[in-house]
């Protein structure tokens, strides 16, 4: 109910820079309105002045109106610090007691807000901070040499309670900026995170059949050999595809070959098997499996390849199936694997040969 609410009147928390304007807008115009409740309750000063202060909280409430429900979002953003800058804060001079009341620490909380507001949009930042930094120079002055335009507080007991509370808002008002910008910045680094996770996912994937690429099959050699008492790893190689590629066009080669692999994927999914495609019709099977077990998986591949519907019929492969030995480094395991799977083509193909 409160998230339902906050989110009715700020906007969605993805988007923190709307989101935290919506709630300065709200605060400056609810504060108006119980700053003009106040004067009225207790007569701390006149009509013109509550009526000063009832008109920039309605005006401030219009900003917050067009911005969040109007898709006016950017220019209301700059109609707000145009607005805050140059006729609320002189207005709370004037009717505050000039330089005995609070407006110095209002400013503080003004550049805060442009700061932050305008993070992404520097030439209306750096007028903003200049004119919030600035302001100050001609109030004062003004004050100086015109001290009759001031409305001086009653009693101090009543400044000394505007200083105090205007103070504490003051401290909640950084803390909330500040949160906003840790917020902002935590959202840039997940989202970092996130694209960082997807390109290392397309560093190892090979980019037509979505197997795990060439590199994969490195890193993972080198994961599998450090944790795994054993495995087993099949080289298989598409039996005379360069026909296929000849006859039918490298297209169909191509459909043949995500064909296969959408095969193989299924198969290592179902098994807890990598599958990698390791060149053109070569691919990797790496198993977590005795010599035995591994061999079973692969003859039931043999006969899924067999059952594979392809416009032009099926294709075949011939393996080369061996375990990885402990003293073995990847390069020794690669020939030994590779002669296998030549004689597996020497013995006429479509099967697999294991040491
Ligand atoms: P063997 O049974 O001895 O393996 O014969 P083969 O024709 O399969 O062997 P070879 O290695 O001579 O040919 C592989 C062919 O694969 C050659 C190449 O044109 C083709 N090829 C490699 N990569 C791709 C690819 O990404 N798409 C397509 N369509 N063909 C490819
Ligand atoms: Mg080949
Ligand atoms: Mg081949």
């Amino acid at each position: 109910m409160i998230e339902k609410t906050r989110s009715w009147l700020l906007g969605s928390k993805d988007n923190p820079q709307q989101y935290i304007q919506h709630a300065v807008q709200l605060i400056v115009s609810v504060a108006f309105l119980y700053a003009a409740a106040i004067n009225y309750v207790t007569g701390a000063s006149g009509y013109l002045n509550i009526s000063i202060q009832l008109a920039m909280s309605v005006g401030t409430l219009g900003v917050w109106y067009r911005s969040r429900w109007h898709n006016d979002y950017q220019r209301m953003a700059v109609t707000f610090m145009v607005m805050i800058t140059t006729i609320t804060l002189p207005i709370n001079w004037f009717l505050n007691g000039g330089s005995y009341g609070p407006t110095f620490f209002l400013n503080i909380c003004v550049f805060m807000y442009i700061t932050v507001a305008f993070r992404n949009n520097p030439p209306y930042r750096y007028f903003g901070q200049f004119f919030s930094v600035f302001v100050p120079i001609p109030l004062v002055t003004i004050e100086y040499c015109f001290p009759e335009l001031i409305s001086p507080y009653t009693d101090n007991e009543t400044r000394l309670i505007d200083l105090a509370s205007t103070s504490v808002v003051t401290s909640i008002f950084m803390l909330l900026m500040m949160e906003n910008q840790t917020k902002k910045f935590l959202l840039r680094q997940s989202k970092v995170e996130q694209l960082s996770e997807q390109l290392r996912q397309l560093s190892e994937q090979d980019a037509l059949t979505g197997l795990l690429n060439r590199r994969s099959f490195v890193n993972s050699f080198v994961e599998w050999k450090e944790t795994k008492e054993y495995f087993t790893i099949a080289a298989v190689d598409i039996d005379f595809f360069k026909q296929v590629n000849d006859q039918w066009g490298h297209q169909y080669g191509d459909e043949v070959l995500i064909k296969a692999s959408t095969l193989l994927a299924e198969i290592a999914k179902e098994n807890n098997v990598l599958a990698f495609r390791t060149g053109g019709e070569e691919f990797m099977l790496m198993m977590p499996y005795s010599l035995n077990e591994a061999y079973q998986h692969i003859q039931i591949l043999h006969d899924r390849f067999a059952e594979m519907k392809l416009l032009n019929g099926p294709v075949t492969f011939s393996s080369g199936l061996a375990e990885v030995k402990q003293d073995e480094s990847q390069d020794q395991f690669l020939k030994r694997v590779d002669r296998l799977l030549y004689q597996a083509k020497n013995q006429g193909r479509n099967r697999t040969v294991v040491e």
